[in-house]
């Protein structure tokens, strides 16, 4: 059964074509992204599995004119891998926020489009082009059925005392003012994977996941289901990230704009696109060009490497307390799967735990193993997540059964 799954941003229509047999047995028949949509220098990249990626530049007015191409490109009699559009039997859209509306995935109507539009507040450069790309779907596939996977859906069950601010409740009760998180679509698919691996008994175990890229956040997974996590109303909240602030003390916020004379939107646009590692080492956002400028001796690019080795191994020790601790710990993404040396210095702060590294796999290359000792009392795996395969499965399960 063939799932196409889009992640729709701005400007840009990322996809993936997986021909699902059931969970784990599919394939990936090719993917690919479409850029720069209402600018001169649109291009399409797509790649067939097993083939080289072809580019093709061209203006690309709309988001329906992107995926107009993206369908296009997938029939196409060269890099094509469908006979015809009627081989496409679904299509799952990730869309970033569903606040308290969505616990699970939904097939799309008009009531699910009328409250992500709603949840628009809380992501306002996310939730918006999710909506493009559904309505853009709808025009150019009008009777094959679409599903929404939401990033924010994983973390719903957690408990009040974790996700109520100590604001007031008024603020809760009119603006839905309260912890979301973000990554849950990656959170919950590497704690399973993680669990498999690792031999834990995901039903019946504590285990923190750790999502580290560009954005980053930390789960705590008690049970197989979301107990805290460190993202908050919305993503910025959490640890150092490339350019978001992650938490600081609220009062920063007022004193800064007062002092530099900012407006809302920049100050949102300081915490957002000039904090982080971008912000703080005044070098890079991007962890491998900050490990470059160490190799050389640069003291702030050191700096912002040491921070993000202390918010991870604070969140790490804060949830092992929270749930009286901690099985497995699971690392996955970009700044996680191709730094050894951030798990070996984030382990070598978890001794206490009954933590046993093992260096020697962990500097061994490949992903998807576990690098503890095998008589360690917390094992921790390495694992490489697939957001897009959580997005397909869901969207077969609620279009054909389970
Ligand atoms: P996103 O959140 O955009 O999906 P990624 O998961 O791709 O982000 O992670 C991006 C981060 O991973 C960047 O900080 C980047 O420097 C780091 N990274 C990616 N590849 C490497 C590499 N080969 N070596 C070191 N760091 C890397």
């Amino acid at each position: 059964m063939i799932i196409l799954v889009i992640n729709c941003g701005s400007s840009s229509i990322k996809y993936q074509v997986l021909d699902m047999k059931n969970d784990d047995d599919y394939s990936l028949l090719a993917k690919g992204i479409v850029e720069k949509i209402g600018l001169a220098d649109g291009s399409i990249a797509h790649t067939r599995t097993g083939y080289p990626k072809v580019i093709k530049k061209q203006f690309i007015e709309d988001h329906k004119v992107g995926m107009e191409l993206v369908l296009n490109e997938l029939v196409d009699s060269e890099n094509g891998v469908l006979k015809s559009f009627e081989d496409i039997k679904a299509v799952g859209h990730r869309i970033v926020q569903g606040a308290d509306f969505f616990s699970e995935s939904a097939l799309v109507n008009e009531d699910v489009i009328a409250k992500i539009d709603y949840c628009s507040d809380f992501a306002p450069l996310h939730n918006p082009a999710n909506i493009l790309g559904i309505r853009a779907m709808q025009k150019v596939l009008p009777s094959v059925p679409q599903v929404a996977v939401f990033d924010t859906a994983f973390h719903q069950t957690m408990p009040d005392y974790n996700y109520m601010y100590p604001l007031p409740s008024s603020y809760y009760k009119k603006y839905r003012v309260r912890k979301y998180g973000a990554h849950g679509t990656s959170h919950q698919y590497v704690a399973g994977k993680a669990a498999g691996i690792a031999g834990v008994d995901i039903n019946n175990s504590k285990i923190i996941t750790c999502h580290l890229g560009n954005g980053s956040s930390v789960t705590a997974v008690l049970n197989g289901k979301c107990y805290d996590t460190s993202m908050g109303f919305t993503p910025l909240a959490g640890m150092i990230m490339g350019t978001r602030c992650g938490s600081i003390d609220p009062n920063i916020v007022t004193y800064i704009m007062k002092k530099e004379h900012l407006s809302e939107d920049e100050m949102t646009a300081v915490m957002n696109r000039k904090s982080g590692f971008l912000g703080l080492t005044e070098v890079s956002s991007d962890v491998r060009e900050l490990c470059e400028a160490v190799e050389k001796g640069d003291q702030r690019a050191k700096l912002g490497l040491k921070v993000l080795v202390q918010d991870v191994t604070k969140l790490i020790g804060s949830y092992a307390a929270e749930m009286n601790g901690v099985d497995l710990i699971a690392f996955t993404a970009g700044i996680a799967e191709n730094n050894p040396w951030l798990l070996e210095q984030v382990c070598a702060n978890l001794t206490f735990l009954g933590l046993k590294f093992d260096t020697k796999t962990n500097n061994e290359k490949g992903i998807d193993k576990v690098v503890t000792m095998p008589d360690s009392k917390v094992k921790v795996a390495i694992v490489s997540t697939n957001e897009e395969l959580v997005i397909a499965r869901d969207t077969m399960h609620l279009v054909f059964g389970k």
